[in-house]
């Protein structure tokens, strides 16, 4: 197991500012940059990870850490690999408490949205870290929730493989099972030959965080298996 709270974070106003689709031209770059540098002077990106080795695949399950987990999706991503990388990722709570310190309600939006991308590129940032320091090629993830197929109850499992997240990193997992600080994200890390994305299983139209088209005939694969 390994703690990384070191992680360098590089917030870029031009791409929040496209996050957020509002338009340079307009003037909001330079209130996007201030806002970028207060939440530059406060995250705390902290990461936790493990090594774990893949046994007992079952037709739905299938044991990682010792650890049993149910989803068909995962059993069926697992197929042909022995080792993972569970992870949890949190940029802290600090951000949050400064956005609700103002009172204004679309500097609370933007810090919001800085926040959503300061975890996606840390997220990046242990994804280029494992690859490098496992020789990787390409890897994918999966997170508990994400798919109707492996429900978020089974964060319970996943925070088990570390023993107590909120000493270690922070990061408490509450009795409805959502993770605090807001801003964090756990989730398993694989070898994969084809980028895998859940969204690519998940039918659900209006989404603006989707990554992949949905894919009818994948999402049947995976249901009769590969
Ligand atoms: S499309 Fe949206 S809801 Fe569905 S898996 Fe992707 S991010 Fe999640």
């Amino acid at each position: 197991m390994e703690v990384l709270d070191n992680i360098p974070i590089h917030l870029d106003p031009g791409e929040v500012l496209k996050g957020l689709h509002l338009d340079e031209k307009r003037g909001y770059l330079n209130a996007v940059q201030e806002l970028v540098e207060i939440a530059n002077s406060v995250i705390h990106p902290k990461v936790i990870y493990e090594v774990s080795y893949v046994d007992n695949k079952n037709e739905d399950t299938v044991d990682i850490g010792g650890i049993r987990f149910t989803s068909r999706v995962l059993r069926v991503n697992l197929d042909k690999i022995g080792r993972v990388f569970p992870y949890i990722v949190t940029i802290g709570k600090e951000l949050e408490d400064k956005a609700a310190s103002f009172d204004n309600l679309l500097k609370q939006y933007c810090l919001d949205e800085i926040g959503d991308e300061a975890l996606y590129l840390l997220r990046r940032c242990l994804e280029d870290y494992l690859k490098k320091k496992y020789r990787l090629g390409q890897i994918s993830n999966m997170s508990p929730g994400s798919l109707k197929d492996w429900p978020i109850t089974q964060q319970k499992q996943l925070f088990s493989i570390f023993g107590n997240v909120e000493a270690l990193i922070g990061v408490k997992l509450t009795d409805s099972l959502l993770m605090i600080p807001r801003k964090s994200e756990s989730g398993m890390y694989f070898p994969t030959e084809v980028k895998f994305y859940s969204c690519q299983l998940c039918p659900r139209e209006r989404c603006q965080d989707r990554q992949a088209p949905y894919d009818k005939n994948l999402a049947e694969s995976y249901r009769k298996g590969k």
